[in-house]
């Protein structure tokens, strides 16, 4: 057994444990203060000392009590009881751990069994399997390597009961090999050793290994029983293997095993989960006393089918039915994903009122599918408040949290969450990386974007796919195209996202030819271009202005793949034909459109109207979408014909505009632009004069003006009314937030190395002209990652060609 302990990377030293008692609490004065409110309630002393006031002799008859007490569930007098204890023995000790284990108290379970082995009482092997099963519940692994090596100091590690529930503890805490490698090291294997081997890789999530261990079970010489069949049949459900299942449950019936609960459920739930919910449906209908576990198995597979309403009307049915069975946290969280497909926030909020009125939380599962459904519902604050009155929180809770924070823009605030999971112990998974890669490719600039990379790569996620799309993702949005390129040409398995990450990479930097190349060489490489490839190389062609190439492809999408364009991809074409100033043929391409135009495609429109100084169309497009509904991702449009209004000197509709904003309660975005030297990252608003360095910058930001006023750059005063222009040069376009970070950035960077800048709203064209003019006086090439694509200034030119 020596080598197993090798293996396990054990703690042997009991004070160094890392178990959070009380975590204000320092860790030597482990005094019982149970988190349970049942000691506190009768008196403010603790149970250690009331033992030594109220001296009751551990008669046989109080023993007996306490374990009657235990095996009716009736915790609370057992508690009281024990409290009165002089001195417990083991088995008085072992009986309370149990009652806590199976009343779901796993943290004060294992804070009683540090407890007794402080008083001096030596745990044994009925004490095991219980505190390691509550180290499982609340997947506390370190604890559990913990009672793991004492298992093995007080030679524990032969009986079979203890060896199966720490297989069980590995397995569920995500450490099958651990629980593999324990199973290996058994002398004596029985049913449970298998089953928990076989339910292990289920809660892994890997059915097929599940399936292959009850093969080697029965190989052996071991007959599955029901709870073997309830593993596989959850097997069959990870893997979508429908025939298998049905043999599976043919066997079940050949058996001869009864059909309860556990096995009806399991098999409406692997119908379900094979997307055959008919069958389901009529397995379930033919069950004539349905408990809470089929209803919800049922309700689930509803759910998972995309069937919201047939789930919603399931429950209804549930409570018509039969008053004995109410809803359950398991029937709330198996609702919850229908809630979302219907987006119906007010579902969502009675089934939290629901939970919180049937005392269902605190529900570890449960909250955190509140938090997700919230976050996706876009109510980030009300999955805010049930994350933060989490009592525990796990891996899973934190990526919801996360990815919460990123699906409604809330990026920084994404980072930091992800930043405190070592407060919690957690450890980040692929979920997590690729969620907190979203929030960096927002916010970031390419040494923070390498910093997370190298996270990534100490913690072995480097390999999996979805990380390494988010992080070509990442780099080529944080402006670093060639370290995307170099994970992109890495990668050991492409999927069809990495392509169209690629190619929308290098895209927005402007490399439409590139983009070609790439699009042909997936193409012989044997991968089928989708809807999101076609959106991919529609953006090259428009953004490196490539007409022919665009319709070329515009039209294979529907000949060769049959795909239908989407708003998306009329809007690239849009933007093409705008590019050329071709107005009427854009009109009629909007009117020939087969989808309701809305604000990308108005948008694309005004874009080519200021470009082309066309006012006529920049109204009718402007007619167009204050005519839309949903105003709020429309304010760039507002911002943009304010300033073609400017640009024509028509005060009266620039201010009309501005008075219309207001009214509709649209507030403009404010401009940031985002600068990283010698490793920090400096953030610029508009007319920033908070910054540290600020004057210094407004020194070369002078010199500079001056200097290409000079070479004929005249700054674009058109753009405010005139009474404006009498006020300071505060309000001129020299001060936006863009310039103030190229001029940071000249003077923080060394000579050679590029000024990289990000900015959260489209560039100004009175900046893009000033930039072009900075890169040539000083000799510097400059990269300005605007909300749309990169601009590269260099020697007096713009990578955009000056259409964007
Ligand atoms: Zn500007
Ligand atoms: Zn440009």
């Amino acid at each position: 057994m020596a080598k197993v302990l090798l293996n396990f990377n054990l703690h042997i030293d009991l004070t160094s444990s890392q178990y959070p008692i009380s975590p204000a609490k320092n860790k030597a004065s482990r005094k019982p203060e149970p988190r349970i409110k049942r000691h506190n309630s009768s008196s403010s002393t603790t149970f250690r000392n009331k033992r030594n006031i109220q001296k009751v002799e551990d008669s046989i008859s109080s023993v007996n009590t306490l374990l009657s007490y235990v095996n009716s569930g009736s915790l609370e007098p057992a508690l009281q009881l024990f409290d009165t204890m002089t001195k417990p023995n083991t088995f008085v000790w072992n009986v309370i751990i149990r009652g806590l284990v199976d009343s779901g108290m796993f943290l004060e379970a294992i804070e009683f069994y540090y407890q007794m082995q402080i008083e001096g009482i030596k745990p044994d092997n009925f004490t095991f399997p219980f505190v390691i099963k509550a180290c499982a519940g609340v997947f506390r692994l370190n604890e559990g390597r913990n009672v793991h090596s004492t298992v093995i100091k007080l030679g524990f590690d032969v009986d079979i009961y203890v060896c199966n529930a720490l297989i069980m503890m590995y397995a569920k805490c995500g450490c099958i090999e651990d629980a593999e490698k324990l199973f290996g090291c058994m002398s004596v294997k029985d049913l449970v050793s298998w089953n928990s081997m076989i339910s292990g890789y289920v809660l892994s999530g890997d059915g097929l290994s599940s399936l292959n261990w009850i093969k080697k079970m029965q190989k052996s010489g071991l007959k599955p029983d029901k709870f073997s069949y309830v593993s596989v049949l959850g097997a069959c459900a990870i893997e979508q293997y429908l025939s298998t299942g049905k043999e599976i449950f043919c066997q079940v019936l050949r058996n001869g095993l009864e059909l309860d609960s556990m096995i009806q459920s399991s098999v409406i739930n692997m119908f379900g989960k094979c997307n055959e919910v008919d069958y389901a449906e009529s397995f379930f209908n033919g069950i004539e006393k349905k408990n809470l576990v089929v209803w919800n198995a049922m309700i689930g597979a509803y759910a998972l089918n995309d069937k919201s309403f047939e789930s919603f009307a399931c429950l209804e049915k549930m409570r018509n039915e039969d008053d004995d069975v109410a809803p359950d946290a398991i029937t709330l969280i198996n609702l919850l994903p229908s809630v979302l497909r219907l987006g119906d926030l007010l579902r969502g909020k009675a089934i939290h009122g629901y939970a919180i009125r049937k005392g269902y939380l605190c529900h570890l599962t449960l909250e955190t599918a509140l938090v997700d459904m919230y976050g996706k519902c876009g109510s980030l604050k009300l999955a805010e408040c049930v994350f933060f009155h989490m009592k525990d929180k796990n891996l899973v809770s934190w990526n919801a949290m996360i990815s919460a924070y990123v699906q409604n823009l809330k990026n920084i605030k994404a980072i930091t969450s992800f930043r405190n999971l070592p407060k919690d112990r957690c450890v980040p998974d692929e979920m997590t990386f690729t969620s907190v890669l979203a929030a960096y490719t927002e916010v970031a600039l390419p040494k923070e974007g390498k910093q997370i990379h190298c996270h990534i790569i100490k913690s072995g996620f480097s390999f999996i796919t979805s990380v390494s799309n988010a992080l070509i993702h990442m780099y080529a949005k944080c402006g670093d195209l060639e370290s995307a390129k170099k994970i992109f040409d890495t990668m050991l398995f492409k999927d069809i996202i990495s392509w169209n990450t690629i190619i929308m990479g290098s895209a927005i930097h402007g490399l439409g030819s590139y983009c070609l190349t790439l699009f042909d060489e997936m193409r012989n490489k044997g991968y089928k271009p989708n809807e999101s490839t076609f959106v991919s190389i529609l953006s090259a062609c428009s953004i490196s202005g490539f007409v022919d190439q665009g319709w070329k492809y515009f039209d294979l999408m529907k000949s060769d793949y049959s795909l239908d364009p989407g708003i998306e991809h009329y809007g690239c074409m849009l933007d093409l034909l705008g590019r050329e100033g071709n107005f009427d043929l854009a009109k009629s391409f909007i009117e020939k459109m087969p989808l309701k135009p809305n604000a990308r495609i108005w948008g694309s429109l005004l874009a080519a109207s200021r470009h082309h100084k066309n006012i006529e169309f920049a109204e009718m497009a402007a007619k167009n979408i204050f005519s839309l509904d949903n105003d709020d991702n429309n304010i760039g449009c507002y911002v943009l014909l304010s300033n073609i209004y400017a640009e024509f000197g028509r005060w009266d509709d620039v201010e009309r505009v501005r008075r219309l904003m207001k009214k509709r309660g649209l507030v403009k975005t404010t401009g940031i632009s985002v600068v990283e030297c010698n490793g920090k990252v400096y953030r610029f608003k508009n007319y920033d004069k908070l910054h540290k360095e600020s004057n210094v910058t407004y020194t070369v930001l002078d010199i500079l003006t001056r200097k290409i006023g000079e070479d004929g750059y005249f700054c674009g005063l058109t753009k405010f009314k005139p009474l404006d222009l009498v006020k300071t040069r505060l309000n001129s376009p020299v001060c936006h937030s863009v310039r103030l970070a190229i001029c940071f950035g000249l003077i923080s960077t060394s000579i050679g190395e590029p000024v990289v800048i990000r900015k959260n709203v489209r560039i100004c064209e009175d900046c893009h002209i000033a930039a072009k003019m900075v890169s040539r006086v000083t000799g510097r090439e400059i990269v300005v990652g605007d909300s749309k694509m990169y601009h590269r200034f260099k020697d007096g030119q713009c990578s955009c060609g000056d259409y964007w």
